[in-house]
């Protein structure tokens, strides 16, 4: 799965806050993501990630995001 930092993930499980998109902030074994409602970021094992998404908004390249 091609899955880039800053690319905004909508996960299939509903976070506490309602939101269901987390954006990428790093990849490795682990990727670290953020919840765009709340703010609050998760430490994931890449298959735990892969399986729970639903979807994947790619970031442009060149966007500025950081
Ligand atoms: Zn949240």
């Amino acid at each position: 799965m091609d899955i880039k930092v800053g690319d905004i993930l909508t996960l299939k499980k509903k976070h506490p806050c309602a939101s269901f998109d987390w954006e990428v902030l790093r990849i490795g074994a682990d990727f670290r993501i953020k919840c765009l409602g709340c703010g609050h970021q998760l430490m994931l094992p890449r298959v735990k990630v892969e399986k729970s998404i639903k979807k994947i908004k790619k970031v442009e390249d060149g966007d500025s995001r950081l």
